[in-house]
């Protein structure tokens, strides 16, 4: 069940420079990198990516946050990797993401912090939540020429 999932280092990921700290994990878990590169969204870009949000109260911050500097998106395929890359990832609040996981190992702030400031959760990392919107992320921060069929070292001498 190979997939594919969209992810991005968040602007607040970017700033801190973690980038590579994080790629490393989806690296060592055997995930492969099939598109990656750094973009800065504008407003409108924004509110496609997170068209299911723009109507919520905490839509304002969350805004702000993504197009406050440039993401790194990548494009990663593995074995389930969507779910995987999701439990990586911890929970979307930083006070509940467990340590061990991105946000539980990178991030602090809480909703309530974030609310009461009206910014965005600055979480460091975005993941496609199910297939549907894998394949609408990686459609919306991808030209087909943009993702490569490549094999791993493992695919090549392991697997074959
Ligand atoms: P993401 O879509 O970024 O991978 P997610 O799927 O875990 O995160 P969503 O519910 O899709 O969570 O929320 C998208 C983003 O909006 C969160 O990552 C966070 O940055 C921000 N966010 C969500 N809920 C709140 C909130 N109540 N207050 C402030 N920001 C929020
Ligand atoms: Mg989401």
């Amino acid at each position: 069940m190979i997939e594919r999932t969209l992810i991005l280092l968040k602007p607040d990921a970017v700033q801190r420079s973690i980038c590579g700290e994080v790629i490393s994990r989806f690296e060592r878990a055997g995930l492969k990198i099939v598109g990656m590169k750094m973009f800065w969204a504008d407003r409108d870009f924004a509110k496609q990516h997170y068209a299911e949000h723009v109507e919520k109260k905490f839509y304002p911050g969350l805004e702000d946050m993504i197009v406050m500097g440039p993401v790194i998106a990548m494009a990663l395929e593995g074995v389930e990797a969507i779910a995987l890359v999701r439990k990586m990832c911890g929970a979307t609040d930083p006070k509940s993401a467990a340590p061990g996981t991105i946000r539980g190992d990178y991030a602090q702030v809480s909703y309530e912090h974030a609310d009461e400031k009206g910014i965005g959760v600055k979480n460091v990392i975005h993941a496609s939540a199910n297939p549907e919107d894998a394949k609408k992320e990686v459609a919306l921060w991808f030209d087909d020429k943009e993702l490569h069929s490549y094999k791993t070292v493992q695919e090549v001498h392991v697997f074959e």
